[in-house]
């Protein structure tokens, strides 16, 4: 009996099994001494360790080393951490060696535009361009086997020997590697990995080696999910790559991911729905591609799965961004040992090494794949590029004109922004009729008939429908609280976002222009040595914008005194909006006016100089409704409980795109902080109900009474508003439109009544629901422009909401509703949003500013930095951190 006792205890003991023997990478194939191993080079096998990004490089490096030429390195770019990004080109020393690289660029930019003069015949026959297969890895940087396999890939390829497959690759193919697309991420995971192991691994999925504390190893620095980011191009690891994308135009593409522990293993096809653009030829490599897997999974007994959870709607992915270029791109996923060995569910072992072959497997089926279909791969994607212009020629929108509007520089970012993805824009230099209207010069034109039209159509127009079949699923769903299929936001139109207007023409626009370079926008004229402001005797002024805005923030912590305008005014025919910045002459010496020469010159804003400061109507510049701009010392609370992303965003706005210091401080540090040091405090999306308690509530409320700026995003906004917080004059509504908190009469059921048949689809109606979840659709705010906070903005803006939360507005006595959701009728402007989800926003709040005592509570309900995608709400949030002190 103890015996036997003893025997359960030992085989319950996880932590003593053994892992099972490795598996081959490939089994059978002879590999060629001369190339390094991984356990040559750092002294582990793949799968024997987690390699760190370091040992990641230096292999590559090594692998390189040893290739004769059939290997290059490439640094294409740094991480925010300084790690170097790096891409393997794999193949032929004709295309990837140091000198054949500039062939190759050449090669593959004429195969990408039909427009040139080269033939099919001389790409595909003389030339004999390869196929470029573009392998990318770990952009999530917990999911660590991805970037393991990387490194096996790319010994496979130059060690195998006597493999035929691997003779065509190398000789049809440029497979480039890109084995870490998010260094910084995989170095924060591997740290916490390490500090949780013990002598053994653990394979407890609960273990602390496998339990990343915040915010976990997925995001890039600034907690980006940089697979969401190939839309908005913010962060200096994505940008990097579109740039080496568009330099190195590939023709199959995968990016390599990890799931949950328990799954299997996913390839194409992808689930629905898919999105519009995507052209059937496409679908046809992606399940030729993912039957191929399929063959080779099921030779060596590995499970999988296809279509049923990764959609390819949202544009954003690592994997849509090639597709909508033409390229045939995909996704895969393994199941995570998040460390060496996982529990599953059912009790079985995942070692890391079975994930890396899991990996390997996948990858090479795929690259030679490619290598064999080259010929009809490289014509389906000169036809892709072909079809593109013929089907932008036919296009009901033949150019898109986007004139200079409110805020020229603002326009300017977002004809920045598409040129960074490829597309090709002009900025037009004298105006334009259109229609009965005249454009001014500087309006940017945007041709639809372009190789990259469907990328172009998917980042302009409003709304890209989902399939009905689908919809009516979902509904069905919903009906059963099944929640959705629906697996990322549902728009993304980036004219909305920035809030720039599209006037669309029917027929191409003449007339001369200057295209906007493909580095990113027109480069600046160069500044004259020194810069130097025009000549003014009283003032200069500044209409605010998001480039005023970060202009502003740079003179003022250097320096210069500058006043913010809180009314309209007008001089002479011209109206100066709430906002304007005012620096006067009288008020800043020689030298404070050439720091602030030199800070215009890096952000191309209208300086307008001033001999006098008379004003014709409204307010004047020496006015009490004219403030000064006070350095702002901004606080932002990290760590648990605020979500990592919204964080994220907003460290990412305040430091990188507005150029504010800000001292990121712990929750739970906030207690113990000298609040009075800081006058701005941001709280990201979160519930700090555990966190911030009575005493502190107490405190914050003293500081804000002081004159503190406090910015409460989402769900901050909806602890704030809580009764027994009480920050913030406004509820929450819960689904039937009640405020949240407040019980229902009728709590008990009510006695049957013979003479009313039972109404069991009533009966089983929850009690207290959220709102219904809006996936992620754009929505219209309109604007309070008489109020500061929406200085820069128009009378209406686009807002991605998200989620489940409505605001009631707040009363006239408390606050203002400075944003404000459109009626129903005209609420969403793009994507999906659930019909009750219409009803309960409509007219609720949007932002909130609620004085109290010389302070702010400055409150958006949704996170006005999601993504860092929406130009318009980003600058809304700015004007909170950067003018609330002064007003
Ligand atoms: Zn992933």
């Amino acid at each position: 009996m103890i015996i036997a006792m003893l025997m359960a205890v030992l085989s319950a003991a996880p932590a003593l099994q053994a892992p099972p023997a490795p598996i081959a990478l490939s089994p059978g194939t002879q590999y060629d001494s001369r190339i390094p191993t991984l356990a040559q080079v750092v002294g582990h096998d793949y799968g024997e360790a987690i390699s760190t990004p370091e040992q990641i490089v230096a292999y590559f490096k090594a692998l390189e080393a040893a290739s004769s030429g059939r290997l290059t390195l490439v640094e294409y770019g740094r991480s925010y951490e300084g790690r170097p990004l790096c891409v393997a080109l794999i193949g032929d020393p004709k295309w990837v060696s140091p000198a054949g690289l500039e062939r190759l660029r050449a090669a593959l930019g004429a195969l990408a535009d039909p427009r040139t003069a080269a033939t099919d015949q001389d790409l595909l026959v003389r030339t004999r361009v390869p196929v470029v297969v573009w392998m990318l890895h770990s952009v999530h940087g917990n999911e660590i086997s991805s970037s393991e396999a990387a490194m096996a890939e790319a010994y496979h390829l130059l060690a195998a020997q006597g493999d035929p497959k691997v003779e065509a690759v190398l000789r049809d193919a440029v497979v480039m590697i890109d084995p870490l697309q998010n260094p910084d991420g995989r170095a924060r995971f591997i740290a916490s990995n390490q500090q949780g192991s013990g002598p053994q691994p653990n394979s407890e999925p609960a273990s602390i080696e496998h339990d990343e504390p915040w915010p976990g190893g997925r995001p890039n620095h600034y907690l980006f999910d940089m697979n969401r980011d190939w839309l908005a191009l913010s962060q200096a690891e994505t940008r990097a790559r579109v740039r080496f994308g568009l330099q190195y135009p590939a023709h199959i593409v995968a990016d390599l991911h990890e799931m949950g522990g328990d799954a299997t293993y996913f390839f194409a096809p992808p689930a629905e729905p898919a999105n519009p653009y995507i052209t059937p030829r496409q679908q046809d490599w992606l399940r030729a591609i993912g039957k191929e897997n399929a063959r080779r999974f099921d030779a060596r007994g590995f499970a999988f799965f296809a279509r049923e959870v990764f959609d390819s709607f949202y544009p954003g992915y690592g994997d849509s961004w090639p597709m909508f270029n033409g390229a045939v791109a995909m996704t895969f996923e393994q199941a995570s040992p998040r460390g060496l060995v996982f529990r599953r569910d059912d009790d079985t072992l995942l070692t890391y090494r079975e994930a890396v072959v899991h990996h390997v497997t996948a990858a090479l089926s795929t690259i030679e794949t490619a290598a064999a279909n080259r010929d009809a791969i490289l014509r389906d994607y000169r036809d892709y590029r072909r079809s593109a212009i013929a089907d932008g020629e036919k296009a009901a929108v033949r150019e898109y004109l986007v004139p200079p509007g409110i805020d020229p520089s603002r326009t300017r970012a977002f004809g920045d922004k598409l040129t960074e993805h490829g597309i090709e824009v002009r900025r037009l230099e004298d105006p334009v009729k259109a229609g009965t209207r005249m454009l001014p010069a500087g309006t940017l034109a945007i041709s639809a008939a372009q190789p990259s039209f469907r990328l172009l159509r998917n980042l302009m127009e409003p709304d890209i429908k989902m399939d009905e079949k689908f919809i009516k699923e979902q509904e069905r769903r919903r009906q059963k609280r099944l929640g959705d299929q629906i697996y990322d936001v549902t728009a993304w139109s980036l004219p909305l976002l920035f809030d720039v207007e599209v006037v669309p023409s029917a027929t191409p626009v003449a007339g001369r222009a200057v295209r906007l370079s493909a580095s990113g926008g027109v480069p600046p004229p160069t500044p004259p040595t020194p810069p130097a402001l025009p000549p003014a005797k009283a003032a200069y002024l500044l209409p605010w914008g998001s480039q005023t805005a970060a202009a502003v923030a740079g003179a003022v912590r250097a320096g210069v005194r500058v006043h913010t305008g809180g009314e309209p005014f007008t001089i002479g025919t011209r109206t100066f909006d709430v906002g304007t910045a005012i620096v006067r002459v009288a008020e800043n010496p020689p030298e404070a006016l050439s720091r602030l020469a030199a800070i215009l010159a890096r952000h191309p804003v209208e300086v307008v100089p001033l001999d006098s400061t008379w004003v014709d109507e409204g307010m004047s510049l020496g006015s009490m409704q004219v403030a000064l701009v006070k350095s702002p010392k901004v606080l932002l609370v990290w760590d648990r409980p605020a979500q990592s992303d919204s964080a994220g965003w907003a460290r990412y706005v305040i430091e990188q795109r507005f150029g504010l210091p800000v001292t990121v401080v712990r929750a739970g540090t906030l207690r113990r902080l000298d609040l009075g040091r800081y006058n701005v405090l941001v709280l990201p999306s979160g519930s700090y109900g555990g966190t911030i308690g009575d005493d502190d509530l107490r405190r914050l409320r003293d500081w804000i009474s002081g004159g503190g700026v406090l910015v409460t995003l989402a769900d901050a906004s909806r602890w704030a508003s809580g009764e027994k917080v009480g920050l913030l004059a406004t509820a929450t509504l819960m689904r039937d439109g009640q405020p949240a908190g407040v019980e229902k009469d009728a709590k008990k059921p009510a006695a049957a009544d013979p003479a009313k048949p039972f109404d069991y689809e009533k009966t089983i109606q929850p009690d207290a629901e959220l709102p219904e979840s809006v996936p992620g659709a754009v929505m219209r705010v309109a604007l309070d422009r008489e109020h500061w906070l929406a200085a820069g903005l128009d009378d209406e803006i686009q807002a991605v909401v998200e989620g489940t939360r409505v605001f009631n507005p707040i009363k006239l006595d408390k606050g203002r509703n400075v944003g404000v959701y459109a009626k129903k009728d005209r609420l969403v402007s793009a994507g999906f949003a659930w019909p009750t989800s219409i009803d309960l926003l409509a007219q609720r709040t949007f932002l909130v500013d609620q004085p109290l005592g010389r302070g702010h509570v400055i409150a958006f309900a949704e996170d006005p930095n999601f993504r860092a995608v929406s130009e318009a709400t980003e600058l809304l949030f700015i004007n909170a951190v950067l003018l609330g002190t002064s007003r």
